[in-house]
């Protein structure tokens, strides 16, 4: 099982996804930051957008 944790990339937030495949973390991330960051992620630019999907991807790790 894959787990992520917003905490891993310096976010004051609790929340946590887990998923069987890596894909199916980012996927949960990824809309649980669409929702609960979403003032924090409107303003990021493409760049930022890409690097940010690196840190998290880079965060995923075996739970
Ligand atoms: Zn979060």
């Amino acid at each position: 099982m894959m787990k992520f944790a917003c905490k891993d990339i310096g976010m004051d937030c609790d929340f946590v996804a887990t998923g069987a495949s890596k894909e199916e973390v980012m996927q949960k991330a990824m809309a649980h930051g669409g929702v609960t960051h979403a003032d924090a992620m409107k303003n990021m630019t493409q760049e930022q957008m890409a690097q940010f999907g690196k840190q998290l991807e880079a965060s995923i790790r075996t739970a």
